[in-house]
């Protein structure tokens, strides 16, 4: 249907980022509007129903929602008088091993010392030592980081500069993930478990990047805390999108932005590809990656050609050397894995996620390596996950659904992206087979069905995830902080009057953060004079107080 609408400030993209940024804005009296290019919102929280049996549902995007319930968004928009409701598997990881032992991260950190003191007394203390020392500073200077705009770099520097906690985070970071982990650990096992969780979180480029080092510390605290919204990620942006409609925010679900209207130099509105003007008279604001957002949405011919060669030359995933893109595995199984390493510490039944495959730091870099070369790993090394175990909503009659993420290359050395049509099926069952020598109960006769998601798949689905990044842009240097997606655009601001930017491909990056849009809304409610109803911290005032 075409038409002129008329609005506060129209958002692009309905993921959860830009469903943060409605709220906060609808619920400052703005007349919001959200345009989703799919017929579902929520973008990267995307529950779908199998369709190869009823009641077996998957997750095509995230599985690990890290501490939402804590976060600042999460309790200003009251998002649980919304219906969603976060399950805690209390056995956060785990990871079982070839020769029948196993290791686990547990939510009570004690038990997490007593499974490592199985294998080394000193690395259990130390484990214990660096959950506890370094609490503050994970809470007051890593935390404190995400959930604000940007420093410019030096301005951070200097700041923490000036306290002892902050030149001993400033210290750490210097180094990278994987010295970090070396200098902490003797136990090779947990030295690998360290760095998987730390290169599956797409926390950073390559572990063994210099600046890397606080994520390890970082991670012993934050590490354990992943849950799961019961029935699904889809409940969260359900959640979301029943609050903005609760505050009289408009949604546009199915309808894509083709253009943002600009006028002297000011963006007015959002045409859409169904002809539809949709005028917003305060603001615009694009939650999708920057290269569509610049080049297709603006147009080459709004802006400075600086900035242009900037975004043609904003990297993604693999190309970048980060990895930010995965290969799934999903399966529907009668029965729940059941690990062999049980014998040694039957926790390792009720893991949340699992290590599988990886036994030590060198598997995962010489993994990480050949991802970047554009090879899907021989030797798979992955995380697996049984959600249902959890939360019985995911399948039906006591059956389960399974999920597995390997590393992969987003275009193929021998087949670029097409390639993976190929390999999809063949993939999915390698897979599956290695996760069946640590669970050899996952044998062909307990798989009611399996099938595997490419990289493509991803990038098709959610087309901001360009190359399958679900970081929509490389986590480097380079592109990071201040510098996300780049120092031009800086702080959710563009060079366009009235255009804003959020979503994953701006600070702090991807991942259900919900930091994105908690940051964008903090910068526009303050340019357009709005009354900040809630309280977002500033690490200036944070920091100026650390010893
Ligand atoms: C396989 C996989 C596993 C993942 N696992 C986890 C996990 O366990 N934990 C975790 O925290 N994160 C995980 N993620 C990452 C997480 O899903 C993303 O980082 C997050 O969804 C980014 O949120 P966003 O709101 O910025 O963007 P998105 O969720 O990508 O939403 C952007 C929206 O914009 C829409 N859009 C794009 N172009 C247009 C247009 N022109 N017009 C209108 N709409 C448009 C898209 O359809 C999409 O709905 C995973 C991602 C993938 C792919």
């Amino acid at each position: 249907m075409t038409g002129t609408y008329t609005f506060d400030g129209v958002i692009i993209g309905g993921g959860h980022n830009a469903l943060v940024l409605a709220g906060y804005l609808a619920k400052s009296g703005m007349k919001i509007a959200v345009v989703e290019r799919t017929p579902e919102l929520g973008g990267g929280l995307g529950t779908v129903q199998s369709s190869l049996a009823a009641g077996f549902y998957h997750e095509y995007h995230s599985q690990f929602h890290r501490n939402i319930p804590n976060t600042p968004w999460y309790k200003d928009l009251d998002l649980g008088s919304y219906g969603v409701e976060y399950i805690y598997p209390q056995v956060n990881n785990g990871m079982p091993m070839s020769d029948g032992r196993n290791l686990v991260i547990h939510a009570d950190p004690a038990v997490t010392r007593a499974s490592i003191a199985r294998f080394s007394k000193k690395d259990a203390d130390t484990y214990w030592d660096v959950y506890h020392r370094y609490q503050d500073m994970a809470r007051a200077i890593w935390a404190a980081k995400d959930y604000a705009p940007p420093l410019p770099p030096d301005e951070e520097q200097e700041l923490l500069a000036r306290s002892r906690m902050g030149r001993e985070f400033l210290d750490m970071n210097r180094a990278s993930a994987y010295e970090v982990v070396f200098d902490l650990f003797d136990t090779t096992a947990l030295k690998a478990f360290y760095l998987f969780l730390f290169s599956v979180r797409g926390y950073l480029p390559a572990p063994t990047v210099k600046g890397t080092g606080f994520a390890i510390v970082a991670m012993t605290y934050l590490g354990n805390k992943a849950m799961l919204p019961k029935g699904g990620a889809r409940r969260l942006g359900d959640a979301l999108t029943w609050m903005i409609s609760a505050h009289g925010a408009r949604i546009f679900p199915a309808t894509e932005a083709e253009r943002i209207i600009i006028e002297h130099d000011t963006a007015v509105g959002v045409e859409t590809t169904d002809g539809k003007k949709l005028m917003g008279k305060r603001f615009v604001a694009s939650s999708v990656d920057p290269t569509q957002t610049f080049l297709r949405l603006v147009g080459e011919k709004n802006l400075d050609s600086s900035l242009v060669a900037k975004v043609k030359d904003y990297k993604y995933g693999v190309s970048g050397k980060s990895f930010g893109v995965l290969f799934a595995l999903h399966a529907g199984v009668r029965e729940r894995p059941a690990y062999r390493s049980a014998a040694w510490d039957p926790l390792i039944n009720d893991s949340f996620n699992c290590c599988i495959g990886y036994e030590t730091p060198e598997e995962v870099i010489e993994h990480l390596e050949e991802v970047i070369d554009g090879t899907p790993p021989e030797v798979i090394g992955m995380q697996a996950a049984c959600p249902s175990i959890f939360d019985a909503t995911r399948a039906p009659g006591g059956k389960h659904v399974l999920l597995g993420w390997q590393f992969a290359p987003f275009a193929l050395k021998d087949g670029g992206a097409e390639g993976w049509e190929r390999l999809r099926g063949p993939y999915a069952e390698k897979m599956l087979a290695r996760w069946r020598q640590y669970a050899p109960n996952l044998e062909p006769k307990n798989i009611i069905y399996s099938f595997g998601q490419t990289p493509v798949d991803t990038q098709e689905h959610l087309i901001n995830m360009r190359e399958g990044d679900f970081h929509v842009g490389a986590l480097i240097p380079g592109q990071l902080g201040f510098n996300r997606p780049f120092s031009e655009v800086s702080n959710y601001r563009t060079p366009i009057k009235h255009l804003y930017l959020t979503g994953a491909g701006t600070h702090p990056g991807g991942n259900i953060t919900g930091a994105p849009g908690y940051n964008a809304a903090q910068v526009i409610a303050r340019d357009l004079g709005l009354d900040l109803w809630w309280n977002p911290p500033d690490p200036r005032t944070i920091w100026a107080q650390l010893d």
